[in-house]
């Protein structure tokens, strides 16, 4: 086995040099495994992206944000949200594995980046350049020296999220995320298949429109060929179309509101679901 150099940076000066010639290491779940391909691995614990906080509307999630961090910031994270976190890998996985890695080694069965396209999730680099976390998705693989510092996205936000598996434990055959910032249009996210999860931009029109048998078509359609191992193309169709009929159902009848961090009183039983982060700064 070739020797591995490790190395642990303490600015990101340090870092983005370092990372000209090697990897860099999260918390290690995906890389690890692939140890043998390595040669030299950029620990970014030391340079302090662990930081979360809810700051001038926005939640600002350090790269180095454990999944389990997320699930624990109580209050910062709209609960919908960290459910998908819950949902993405067990307790000791969540406890290493961090928000950058997960977003980064994605494949389309990720509940948490389905979730996080729905809210309108944003990467920041090393650098200062902020980028739609779509694109940043489709950068990938990303080029040598690449450094994501954070996540982010609006704290006033909505989200809804199904998915059908094979257990309630086990990630989605078909997964659909259904979002909202304030003053933004809902953005579909479909989940389950393929490479990453991807929006539907003809099931957002609909649902603008109020027209959920033709969300619920184009869902169905953005799925046509999606079959695999795990499923055929016809059952995840059918599936996708179900889904975000029902999700857009709950939107329509008014679940799915944006409210302000003071606006919590007289909720219907759906949107009891919703909530939004306070105003907090800090390390949680
Ligand atoms: C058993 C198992 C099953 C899994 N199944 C699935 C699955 O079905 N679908 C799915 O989507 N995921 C799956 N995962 C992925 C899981 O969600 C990720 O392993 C985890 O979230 C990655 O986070 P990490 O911090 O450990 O990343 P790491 O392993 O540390 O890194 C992952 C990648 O991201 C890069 N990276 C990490 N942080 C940064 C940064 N700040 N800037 C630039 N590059 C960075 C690394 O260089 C590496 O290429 C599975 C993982 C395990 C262990």
């Amino acid at each position: 086995m070739t020797p591995l150099k490790y190395v642990r940076p303490e600015s990101i000066e340090q870092a983005l040099e370092q990372l000209a010639s090697g990897s860099a290491l999260g918390g290690g779940t995906t890389l690890v495994p692939r140890r043998n391909s390595l040669e030299t691995v950029v620990d970014l614990q030391g340079l302090g992206l662990a930081d979360l906080e809810v700051s001038a509307g926005k939640v600002v999630a350090g790269a180095g944000c454990t999944l389990q961090q997320m699930i624990e910031a109580e209050g910062m994270i709209i609960e919908e949200l960290a459910e998908t976190c819950r949902r993405e890998a067990s307790w000791n996985l969540r406890n290493m594995a961090t928000l950058a890695g997960a977003v980064l080694a994605c494949d389309g069965r990720s509940p948490l980046v389905a979730a996080l396209l729905a809210v309108g999730g944003k990467a920041v680099l090393a650098g200062g350049e902020t980028l739609d976390l779509d694109e940043l998705l489709d950068r990938r693989p990303l080029p040598t020296g690449t450094l994501v510092t954070a996540l982010q996205w609006k704290a006033k936000a909505s989200l809804r999220y199904e998915q059908v598996a094979r257990t309630p434990a086990d990630r989605p055959i078909v997964a659909v995320a259904i979002g909202h910032t304030d003053g933004s249009a809902h953005r579909v996210v479909l989940g389950g298949f393929g490479a990453r999860p991807v929006r539907v931009p003809r099931a957002e029109k609909a649902l603008a429109a109020e027209d959920l048998r033709s969300a619920s078509e184009a869902a169905a359609e953005a799925y046509a060929q999606a079959g695999d191992v795990w499923a055929s193309a016809e059952y995840r169709a059918h599936v996708a179309g179900v889904l975000v009929r029902r999700l857009a159902a709950e939107l329509v009848t008014g679940a799915g509101k944006v409210r302000g961090p003071s606006e919590g009183k007289g909720r219907t039983p759906g949107e009891a679901r919703d909530n939004v982060p306070s105003e907090t700064k800090g390390k949680v």
